[in-house]
């Protein structure tokens, strides 16, 4: 949460809530630290599927699949859902979710760094949720741009990271310098980019939603 912490319990309280396994997912998911998306992320993504239908999603970071799952619960009975993860800890734990919780097998995990994985995509998108390594969104971007098919949105979370990205360089510790400065490189090449429009949001950990042209 990045500021006006009252105002986002608030918001939250609002929420009707996941089904019931994504509820168990989540919360296993907190207690073990891995960095799921927050409650009004998943309030904006179930809103962005509602509204744009998109058939095909690529995510890239999947880790133990709890925002593939919600995808795949709120989106359209035909979309199919690629993501990636390269950390062999997470994978099994992801296939397991999805043989437990994905019963029509709308998702497919693929296993591999995302740079390298995504070289190799050629299909094109609807959707694409960008969730991995902070320093590297600039990386994936060039593929991510060319997979993504006009009037498709590009998700990306994390962009503001706790309100760090708007602070000075120097008043960030040195081991987050450097993801600093790429996060903002990258907010700023998304906002330049001639064949996209962007909006950042105050969102969760901060999003950028942007369309491609
Ligand atoms: N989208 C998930 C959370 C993803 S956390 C959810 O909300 O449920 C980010 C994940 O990205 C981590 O599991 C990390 O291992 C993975 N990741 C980071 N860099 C990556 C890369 N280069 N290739 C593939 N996966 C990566
Ligand atoms: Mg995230």
């Amino acid at each position: 949460m990045i500021s006006e912490e009252r105002i986002n319990t608030f918001i939250n309280s609002l929420d009707k809530g996941n089904a019931p396994y994504l509820d168990e997912l989540e919360r296993i998911a907190l207690s073990d630290e891995v960095p799921i998306i927050r409650k009004d992320t998943q309030s904006l993504i179930k809103f962005l599927l509602t509204l744009t239908h998109p058939k095909k999603i690529l995510e890239v970071g999947c880790a133990t699949g709890f925002s593939a799952l919600l995808m795949a619960e709120y989106s359209d009975e035909d979309t199919k859902i690629t993501t990636i993860e390269k950390f062999e800890k997470r994978i099994p734990v992801a296939k397991d979710n999805f043989n437990k919780y994905d019963k029509t097998g709308k998702i497919t995990l693929l296993e591999g760094d995302a740079i390298n994985i995504l070289a190799g995509l050629s299909e094109s998108y609807d959707f694409i949720f960008m969730d991995a390594a902070k320093g590297q969104y600039l990386n994936f971007l060039p593929d991510c741009k060319r997979l993504l098919r006009q009037g498709g949105l590009l998700l990306s979370d994390n962009v503001l990271q706790d309100g760090d990205v708007m602070e000075s360089r120097f008043a960030v510790t040195r081991r987050n310098r450097t993801i600093h400065e790429r996060m903002r490189e990258y907010l700023y090449t998304i906002k330049h980019d001639p064949e996209l429009e962007s909006v950042v949001i105050n969102v969760g950990d901060g999003m950028a939603i942007s369309v491609r042209k």
